[in-house]
């Protein structure tokens, strides 16, 4: 019987910002289908997710992937946390996602920071000062100004082995700051990959001693951006619509929610979110065609296409949970239209 590593990942109960945890499943004979992967469980005493008396919790498998960065045959698997009872522990955003038939689509742009741990630093940035302001650093050529490149590479080349689909990497605007994108159809799917893509990202940072900053303003209030998820979405209704009454619509159905949204779009989003350096204030709300400034921008290429296309939602911050997410969104849309 052939051995195989199953790594099973799961979402913590820190809050408010829960992190990945994973351990290793030893199992005979798997070929890499999710259905073939057992329940299992876990001491949520250690997680803050259950109390010492009665601390198992459960991980259901939801997706699975093959696992680059190990040798013979190995996997991720990515799980719901469960409570012993087999309902969805209060942690398990995945499973308040509305989208049963996979009509959303989501494409999101993550951004995060690679961080010297020692010196509690950016990659990049001198001991004790800081690196000439931003400017020369987005989409940067050259070792004066880009930062971690075979880092970001091991990272891509690891996600497009996993079979994620990742569809772009730049550096960012600020020096050490990166991005990749990811999309998928199905709301739950693009949580799944952008999930499985931060481990990996976490896990070729431990190869280099590199952390991954995932908040949103690392560098505090300074001309240094910050870090954001652009959440990019649509349904059948937007991808056809061909109306930019139905836009509208929508657009407007975002206003009166924002503290739902802003609830769910990261900590420390208001450090992030004060109008300036490319965002909206955290408390307002507004949208409009290419404009960067706005809560959500319409992209130019749905308007060029006769008002079929997608949208963007510019205020989910890098260390947001993407199915929290993603949930708010598909609830906003689906009451609007
Ligand atoms: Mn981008
Ligand atoms: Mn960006
Ligand atoms: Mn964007």
């Amino acid at each position: 019987m052939a051995k195989a590593k199953l790594e099973y990942l799961w979402l913590d109960g820190y809050k408010p910002t829960q992190s990945l945890r994973s351990k290793t499943k030893v199992v005979d004979d798997f070929s890499g289908n999710v259905e073939d992967c057992p329940m299992w469980s876990f001491d949520g005493s250690s997680t803050q997710q259950a109390e010492g008396g009665s601390s198992d919790c459960l991980l259901k498998p939801v997706a699975c992937y093959p696992d680059p960065g190990r040798s013979g045959n190995s996997w991720l698997v990515m799980t719901e946390v469960l409570n012993a009872d087999g309902s969805a522990h209060e942690s398990n955003g995945r499973a308040t996602i509305d989208d049963d038939d996979d009509d959303f689509w989501f494409g999101f742009e993550q951004e995060y920071f690679l961080w010297d741990p020692e010196h509690n630093l950016p990659l990049g940035f001198p001991q004790g000062g800081y690196p000439a302001p931003q400017g020369p650093y987005y989409c940067s050529v050259g070792s004066k100004n880009a930062f971690g490149r075979e880092v970001i590479e091991e990272h891509l080349e690891m996600c497009l082995d996993a079979g994620l689909n990742i569809e772009g990497i730049n550096a960012e605007v600020a020096a050490g700051q990166w991005e990749f994108q990811g999309f998928a159809k199905g709301a739950a799917k693009a949580g799944d990959e952008l999930w499985i893509a931060r481990y990996l990202l976490e896990r070729t940072g431990e190869k280099y001693g590199l952390a991954i900053n995932w908040h949103p303003k690392p560098l505090g209030p300074t001309d240094w951006n910050g870090s954001g998820m652009h959440a990019n979405f649509s349904n059948t209704v937007l991808r056809t619509a061909g109306d930019k009454a139905v836009y509208d619509k929508i657009c407007e159905a975002f206003g009166p929610r924002i503290k739902e949204h802003i609830s769910v779009y990261g900590a420390d989003n208001d450090k992030r979110l004060t109008g300036l350096h490319e965002t909206q204030s955290i408390d307002k709300f507004s949208y409009g065609v290419s404009d960067r400034g706005a809560s959500i921008r319409i992209p130019l290429a749905t308007v060029t296409s006769g008002w079929k296309g997608w949208l963007e939602d510019r205020r989910p911050a890098s260390n947001a949970d993407p199915y929290r997410v993603a949930a708010e969104i598909v609830k906003t849309v689906k009451g609007a239209v």
